[in-house]
């Protein structure tokens, strides 16, 4: 689609002011039902516009609307994380990959889990995204306003963040692609972090070509962020056969007795992609990874660990929301920090626990050691085939509340996300088909830095799969 509309721009047939009229519309029309943004930037949006217009110079993705998860920095706009500890915090400067989206056409800042900790949006301070396709389902999470804004058609193309399937789940259930770089491929300068040791910034978009596009834009190391890698970029836009390649199957993914609640619709259209794989000349191994199965619990140590350090700026003085009329110091990180939501609470208190002395042995110091044997898993693997296939999610979009109850049966969701990250490689969700009416997400993993591969992968299954010319979303209804 960017290359399309770029076209165009280019032909004199459509003018970047002429689209973003076309964009904001559309949220006019659509966010009151979907609340996918938690700020609406006009003004930015045909500022930007009006220069490109002026220049006349169509490259990258200039000219082309777009929209940011609200944790992600966009200098004198409002970043609020979707916590009510950031309502009124400005962003002082840009994060490094919005520098890189120079010309793009700012729509807004999407709503997420507040501080990205979740797997729906419905833990956001403010409001719950709903998914375009069926309005009484989650978008996902954490970057659920960015999928559903991008499956709506309120921007072309948005970037969300990953640490443990924030880009792939919401993708997977909005019917969009999304893609995690390799950790420290995308620039990690500029977020509200999360997870230091995990946290990636990437595409959601329409199609596997536009992914390719924003990917090749924000990658490349960044002197801001010493963990970004100084490392070979290659062209990927330029898709080429993937006859002969060999797709690895783990057999963990299927196993009831290790992975509960796969949903059977997800699994028929999961192996039905794989049969598309076979036919486009594809060899399908089965694999062994029975140490993934430990990723989930791992995450969910070695995140909250991180979090809680990171979580420690929002102390009321530094930055957040300040009590003004404290009674003396204690009260002051008390009553302030008392606007945290109950999710972001509970992660401060797990990761403060698995820290504290005489359990940092049984907790922290073992999730590491086991990271350790998933990422040697992972290399060993990687000996075998050129890529991982599987489930995005365990289950299509589930009902809004149906979870909430219960944080461990919310965690589950990311049975299958939390490896990539857990391994530091790449991984995407592209749509392969439908169950119940909701949309499934394929996910591609693929070994460091080999971004490559798994868009080659994405693109011959999107043209095999034809998933945007077969089911269209009907947004008369929103
Ligand atoms: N659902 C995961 C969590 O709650 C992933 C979040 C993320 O990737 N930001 O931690």
């Amino acid at each position: 689609m960017i290359k399309t509309l770029q076209d165009k721009l280019k032909n004199k047939e459509i003018s970047s002011r002429e689209l973003a009229e076309e964009y904001f519309r559309n949220i006019e029309k659509y966010d009151p039902t979907l609340q996918a943004f938690m700020t609406v930037t006009p003004e930015r949006g045909f500022e930007t516009a009006e220069e490109i217009d002026k220049a006349g110079v169509y490259e990258g993705v200039s000219g082309i609307p777009m929209a940011l998860k609200d944790n992600i920095s966009v200098k004198d706009i409002r970043l609020t994380a979707s916590s009510r500890m950031l309502e009124e915090y400005i962003s002082p400067y840009d994060a490094t990959v919005v520098k890189r989206l120079k010309g793009g056409l700012l729509m807004g800042k999407t709503n997420l889990d507040a501080f990205a900790f979740g797997a729906s949006t419905e833990n956001s301070g403010y409001m719950v995204t709903k998914n375009p396709w069926n309005t009484k389902k989650v978008a996902g999470g954490s970057s659920g306003g960015s999928a559903a804004a991008v499956a709506s058609g309120m921007a072309v193309f948005a970037l969300g963040t990953d640490t443990g399937g924030s880009i792939r789940q919401p993708a997977g259930f909005c019917g969009v692609v999304g893609l995690k770089p390799t950790y420290g491929r995308s620039s990690r300068y500029g977020l509200a972090a999360m997870g230091s040791s995990l946290d990636c910034p990437g595409p959601i978009t329409t199609s596997v070509e536009d992914a390719a596009i924003v990917l090749q834009l924000i990658s490349g190391v960044d002197p801001m962020d010493a963990t970004s890698v100084d490392i070979q970029v290659p062209d990927f836009r330029v898709f080429e056969s993937i006859k002969g390649k060999k797709a690895g199957l783990p057999k963990e993914f299927f196993d009831p007795s290790l992975v509960e609640g796969l949903d059977a619709g997800v699994k028929e259209q999961v192996l039905a992609t794989v049969k598309r794989l076979q036919k486009l000349g594809v060899e399908i191994v089965e694999v062994s990874m029975p140490y993934s199965v430990f990723a989930l619990p791992v995450y969910y140590i070695i995140t909250p660990s991180e979090i809680s350090a990171n979580m420690t700026r929002y102390d009321g003085i530094r930055y957040g929301h300040t009590t003004l009329h404290p009674e003396d110091l204690l009260d002051l990180y008390k009553t302030s920090r008392a606007s945290f939501e109950d999710e972001v609470k509970r992660r401060i208190f797990v990761g403060n626990y698995a820290l504290s002395s005489g359990y940092y042995d049984a907790y922290y110091n073992k999730a590491m050691q086991v990271r350790t044997l998933i990422i040697e898993e992972m290399h060993k693997t990687f000996e075998k085939v050129d890529f991982i296939v599987g489930p995005t999610s365990p289950t299509p979009a589930f009902g809004i509340g149906e979870n909430t109850d219960n944080p461990v049966s919310m965690y589950l969701e990311d049975i299958y996300t939390v490896t990539a990250n857990i391994a530091g490689v790449p991984a995407i969700s592209i749509p392969c088909g439908l169950s119940d009416g909701l949309p499934v997400g394929f996910q591609i993993i693929a070994k460091q830095f080999d971004e490559k591969t798994i868009l080659d992968v994405s693109f011959a299954l999107e043209q095999d799969i034809a998933f945007a010319k077969s089911y269209t979303l009907d947004l008369t209804k929103l």
